[in-house]
């Protein structure tokens, strides 16, 4: 499923909204920004020919990666075969890209599998037509995940730093100092838009940023001061996070509320 939103935040701006369905509804959105002539991220393996097609007749002159997941990557490979382009991402996403790597079942099902495809490591900054993008290394979700920072507009593209002010859940393999630090880090840029790749444009972006870097060092606080009471991770988690949900089932906890906990306790 594609819907396709133009003048998405800004009128040079178009948000492409990507979903897998199940009976008709979207099962969990993704998304693609085309900006000047810079594609920033394109969606997941499932969605990749709608996307194409959506571009057919659209200028577009190169394909700029937040990260290596699936769901921000997928597509590529298409596009490479229908529009020459190669995608470009952080230096030690390359492999990953090029050589594939692990996929849970719930990844495969959620968004396809993606093929493994050619791709360049980023510059520190991208010129695409008038507009240059400094990439803003941004580890925390994944070790290669980078933002895009259009300075003259104050534009940011976050990939997955963002996703929500109150995140529920965290993956397993995510590092909850460094996603801290980044959201500090990205916080103190000068900013006028936040641009989601699931959710599109954030609302009061840059302020959402800091409030939700500020409740991110909260909860790993309380999270401490939870541990270091001696309570079990269980009962940390449910007083400090909150309850599991539909994605930790569907994840088999590789999502989870838990994994929070998980993550300060490592980090003591
Ligand atoms: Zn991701």
């Amino acid at each position: 499923m594609i819907r396709i939103e133009p003048g998405a935040g800004d009128r040079d701006v178009t948000f492409f909204r990507l979903a897998r369905t199940l009976a008709g509804r979207p099962l969990y959105w993704s998304g693609a920004y085309l900006v000047g002539g810079a594609l920033v991220d394109c969606g997941p393996p499932v969605t990749a020919p709608e996307l194409t097609r959506a571009l057919d007749g659209r200028r577009v002159d190169a394909l700029l990666v937040t990260h290596h997941h699936e769901d921000h990557m997928g597509a590529a490979a298409l596009l490479g075969r229908h529009r020459g382009l190669v995608p470009k991402i952080h230096a030690s996403g390359v492999p990953r890209l090029e050589r594939g790597f692990p996929q849970e079942t719930y990844r495969r099902v959620a968004w396809g599998r993606p093929p493994r495809v050619h791709a360049e490591a980023l510059g520190a900054e991208e010129a695409v037509g008038a507009l240059r993008f400094e990439v803003i290394p941004t580890p925390g979700h994944s070790a290669d995940h980078v933002c895009f920072f259009e300075r003259e507009r104050g534009w940011l593209f976050t990939g997955d730093l963002f996703l929500a002010e109150r995140l529920r859940y965290l993956r397993d393999d995510e590092d909850l100092d460094s996603l801290i630090t980044s959201l500090e880090s990205v916080a103190r840029l000068p900013l006028t838009r936040v641009f989601c790749a699931h959710r599109g444009p954030v609302r009061d972006g840059p302020a959402a940023l800091r409030r939700k870097a500020e409740h991110l060092s909260g909860l790993r606080q309380s999270a401490r001061e939870l541990l270091a009471q001696g309570l079990p991770e269980r009962e940390v988690t449910r007083r400090a996070v909150g309850p599991e949900g539909f994605l930790t089932w569907f994840s088999l906890g590789r999502f989870s509320a838990r994994n929070f906990v998980k993550a300060v306790a490592r980090g003591r």
